[in-house]
C-alpha cells in the first residue's frame, strides 16, 4: 500500500506528530480537528474499512478501543468525556481508505 497516507504516517515516513506508538498501532493528531481534541488512533496493518475487518482483526480492534481510553487519561479528557467513532465509507464520512478510530473531546 504504497500510496495510502496512513501507513506512510504509521512507518515513519512523514513528519506527523506520533503521541503514542506500540508495535500495532500509532496515535496521531486530525489534521482538520472537529474538537479541542481530535485523535486518531490507527492500526499499522492496512485495514482498508470496517467493511473490511477480518476474523483475526479483532485484537487490534480491541487496542484501538483500550489506546483510546489510554490517551483520553493523557489529555485529561477522560471527566469531561469524549466520543469514539469509525466512519465507514464514503457515505459514512470515511476519507482516508486506511482504518481509524477517531477520538474526540476536550469542549
Ligand atoms: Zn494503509
Amino acid at each position: 500500500m504504497g500510496d495510502c497516507l496512513f501507513c506512510s504516517i504509521a512507518g515513519g515516513k512523514t513528519d506527523t506528530e506520533i503521541l503514542h506508538e506500540t508495535e500495532d498501532l500509532v496515535v496521531f493528531r486530525d489534521i482538520n480537528p472537529h474538537a479541542p481534541v481530535h485523535l486518531l488512533i490507527v492500526p499499522k496493518k492496512h485495514i482498508r474499512s470496517i467493511n473490511d475487518l477480518r476474523p483475526e482483526d479483532l485484537e487490534i480492534v480491541s487496542k484501538l478501543i483500550y489506546t483510546a481510553k489510554e490517551m483520553a487519561g493523557r489529555m485529561k479528557i477522560n471527566e469531561s468525556g469524549y466520543r469514539l467513532f469509525f466512519n465507514v465509507e464514503k457515505g459514512g464520512g470515511q476519507v482516508i481508505f486506511h482504518l481509524h478510530l477517531h477520538m474526540i473531546g476536550g469542549w
